[in-house]
């Protein structure tokens, strides 16, 4: 049994941003977790929160815009939220580890791959010498694919999906215990999505890590993930293993994803989209933040902020429509 059943664990998370004399409520009382070894899928649309949960996690909000207003993030027993910096920078990349959406913006234009690996293991591996760290450096480059000759070339030598490898390596080098991948396949092409997507799958296994995927395709959650949060408005409306997200689908927001996924099989003249927009972050509506767009409104829905129903030990909503246990109330 593992030593942290929660090896992450949220609660009522807020991160609010200030600018131009508005308040951006970002996060609204985000409650999330992740097991040991575990693929928690972190689903929703732009502007849901998504990244600004992961930055959370590790201290990088962009500063002093943000603030995070309440909650507690607890790794491995610690509320990070009130660890010091130091302890923050020894946890960042060699606990938890982050692949960021754009291979491009993540690597050094001005300094060799494999260096840039290097860096990484030297600044958490301080028991290897500088020769065992070079060698590790360019085995990373080998575990993800690349032929250790290139460990001598510059980014721009590289292709993206070449450039997202070479980002793998680095936010692996030195085996995090939680790997936080922010839509890492979201600047690539399809051919080379797949590609990505698979050796993530393999180095997770092999590294025996757990990953929180952040991403708004519904596919790749299929793919890789065994648990799946949907985000909505900074919150999370339903969390699920794959398959109960999947085949008893319960929230209404969930359906109206699923809805937008273009069929294979029936021939469409017009792709569905979810009615009406995202909530504007400096106003969220009151109640379910999701009612205005929402088939099965009531009034109700307007007023009141529906509570968490479990619906199964592993299946929870928020909506009106479902009591504990299963079944809908209309
Ligand atoms: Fe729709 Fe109401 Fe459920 Fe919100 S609580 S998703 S508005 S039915």
């Amino acid at each position: 049994m593992a030593e942290y059943d929660k090896l992450l664990d949220i609660k009522n998370l807020r991160v609010e941003y200030h600018s131009g004399g508005k308040v951006v409520h970002a996060v609204n009382g985000l409650d999330l977790s992740i097991g040991e070894g575990q693929t928690l899928g972190f689903v929703g649309e732009t502007g849901a929160g998504k990244t600004s949960t992961a930055l959370s996690v590790l201290r990088i909000l962009p500063q002093p815009l943000s603030r995070i207003t309440s909650g507690s993030i607890v790794y491995k027993g610690k509320d990070l939220l009130l660890e010091s910096d130091k302890s923050m920078r020894q946890i960042r990349g060699k606990e938890i580890a982050m692949i960021f959406q754009d291979p491009m913006t993540s690597l050094d234009p001005v300094k060799k791959v494999s260096e840039q690996i290097e860096e990484m293991i030297r600044l958490h591996e301080k028991n290897l010498s500088r020769k065992e760290a070079h060698e590790r450096a360019f085995e990373m480059l080998e575990t993800v694919g690349i032929d250790r000759r290139r460990g001598n070339d510059y980014p721009h030598q590289f292709s993206g999906g070449m450039k997202q490898r070479v980002v793998i390596a680095i936010a692996l080098s030195c085996s995090p215990a939680l790997l936080i991948a922010d839509e890492p396949t979201t600047a690539l092409d399809v051919t080379i999505q797949a590609q990505v997507l698979e050796l993530m799958k393999e180095l997770k296994e092999k590294h025996r890590m757990s990953m929180i995927m952040i991403t708004h395709d519904l596919g790749i959650v299929a793919e890789i993930c065994d648990q799946v949060a949907i985000m909505y408005a900074g919150k999370v409306v339903e969390y699920g293993t794959v398959r109960e997200i999947y085949k008893n689908t319960a929230h209404p927001y969930t359906h109206a994803l699923f809805d937008s996924i273009p069929s294979l099989t029936e021939d469409q003249e017009e792709l569905k989209v979810i009615g009406g927009f995202t909530p504007d972050p400096t106003n969220i509506p009151t109640g379910c933040a999701f009612h205005p767009r929402c088939p099965y409104a009531t009034e109700e829905c307007s007023k009141r902020e529906p509570e968490e129903t479990k619906l199964s030990p592993t299946h929870s909503v928020k909506c009106f429509r479902y009591k504990q246990g299963g079944g809908k109330e209309q």
